[in-house]
């Protein structure tokens, strides 16, 4: 008997659905990346990886490629290529280094990409994946920090889908689904408060970077760790938030919360207060990404409110953590000044994990840049370029004044 059209529609229609998602993961050998790549692996039928990057680690990157049999692996760092040519021989699987590399990989047609690259570096390849029109699940919060205007101005001339991957700006956009912006009156940012929620100043002028990389409740890259300990991360949550929500900086608020189990709260114009929950595991806000508009599971622990007993809430204290009224006159100023705050902050965490400043140093450094950057602060950026060469400056100004906080 021959299958009525109907049938055979459905079945064309489902194989449809069925294709493989092309994806690609730029930082694949970070922690966002291997959480991501975690997921991906529990479902692999589900998913085909097209490209993946890394900057240092080519070792790593190798083993993932072969893993998630990836069509290309790219390492950032030319110096590595021959790792990465050792490790992938005989595999088939294409290979490059170098920044155009990078820029090739994120060019690669694809349904989905994660920008999870830390830094400024991640600035431009992730442009590339938003250019091409690729889905993109954004892990990189210095982006938006760095470039936001011109970051959101290139989304929106390319119809991007922008899929928010930091759990409190994830929490935000499902807290938001419905809510005419008009009334929303607050967006309030939780932080755990890092390892020294309760150090004295005293305490933090002496803490060590194997102290300051303890965090208490999530497990993450270095960089993030240390910008979570001195509440920079925060800082730059807020100013990620302004421009992934277009939400006016009196809009943002931040709320300390030491459990990380509420990620975010919107206040709406009725008195309520929505919220989103969920034990401090970056594999949901990823699967939040990578399932959207639908969900799927994620292999983590599940939230038990009874067993938790309490969850507590305080004020920042910005005296103890400068960092975070730094971020807010940031805020405030707008245009060049992110550029500038996230270059001498990325100078100042890589300074202090050398041991080359003290943990307190890592805000004094930057409020410092900022404080003689007034040339930098008065210059206008109208593309990516001009944002590379202020963030170039700030750099070589941040670390001509490391010795006063050695
Ligand atoms: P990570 O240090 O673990 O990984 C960073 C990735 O970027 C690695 O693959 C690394 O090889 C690559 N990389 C580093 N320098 C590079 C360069 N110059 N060129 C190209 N690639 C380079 O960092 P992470 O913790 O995975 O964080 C990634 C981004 O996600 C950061 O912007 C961070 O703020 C953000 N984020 C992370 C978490 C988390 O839980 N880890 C949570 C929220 C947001
Ligand atoms: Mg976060």
């Amino acid at each position: 008997m021959f299958p009525s059209l109907t049938s055979v529609t459905i079945e064309i229609e489902t194989r449809a659905v069925m294709r493989p998602r092309r994806i690609s993961i730029l930082g694949a050998t970070g922690s966002i990346g291997e959480s991501t790549l975690d997921l991906i692996g529990r479902n692999p039928s589900a998913y085909q990886v097209v490209a993946l990057t890394g900057g240092h680690n080519a070792g790593r990157l190798a083993e993932l490629a072969i893993l998630h049999r990836a069509e290309l692996a790219v390492i950032a760092d030319p110096q590595c290529y021959a790792t990465l040519r050792a490790g992938l021989a005989g595999t088939g699987i294409e290979m490059a280094a170098g920044e155009e590399a990078l820029l090739e990989a994120a060019s690669r047609p694809a349904d989905w990409v994660m920008a999870a690259i830390v830094g400024a570096a991640g600035l431009k390849p992730t442009l590339q994946a938003v250019r091409q029109g690729t889905a993109t699940a954004l892990a990189n919060k210095e982006c938006l920090v760095s470039a936001g205007d011109i970051f959101m101005a290139e989304v929106a001339r390319a119809k991007t889908t922008l899929l928010p991957v930091d759990s409190e700006h994830s929490a935000a956009s499902q807290a938001m689904v419905g809510a005419p912006k008009e009334n929303i009156e607050r967006v309030c940012l939780t932080a755990s408060g890092g390892p020294f929620r309760c150090w004295s100043f005293e305490q933090m002028r002496e803490a060590r970077p194997e102290q300051a990389l303890n965090h208490p409740n999530w497990s993450m890259g270095p960089k993030v760790t240390i910008d979570s300990a001195t509440l920079m991360n925060k800082g730059l949550e807020l100013l990620e938030a302004h421009h992934l929500f277009a939400l006016a900086p009196t809009k943002l608020d931040v709320l300390i919360h030491p459990q990380s189990i509420v990620h975010c709260l919107v206040h709406l114009s009725d008195g309520s207060v929505l919220a989103q929950l969920s034990c401090p595991d970056m594999r949901t806000p990823i699967a939040y990404s990578l399932a959207w508009p639908e969900r799927m599971h994620a292999p983590t622990k599940r939230l038990d409110l009874a067993a938790l007993g309490a969850l507590t809430f305080e004020a920042p204290d910005t005296e103890r953590f400068p960092a975070l009224r730094l971020a807010r006159e940031v805020l405030t100023a707008g245009g060049s000044a992110g550029t500038v705050l996230n270059a001498a902050n990325e100078v100042a965490v890589e300074a202090f994990l050398a041991e080359r400043i003290g943990f307190l140093g890592i805000a004094g450094l930057v409020e410092a840049t900022l404080a003689v950057s007034a040339d930098l602060l008065a210059l206008t950026r109208e593309s990516v370029e001009d944002v590379l060469a202020i963030d170039a400056e700030a750099r070589v100004c941040a670390r001509s004044l490391l010795g006063r906080f050695a």
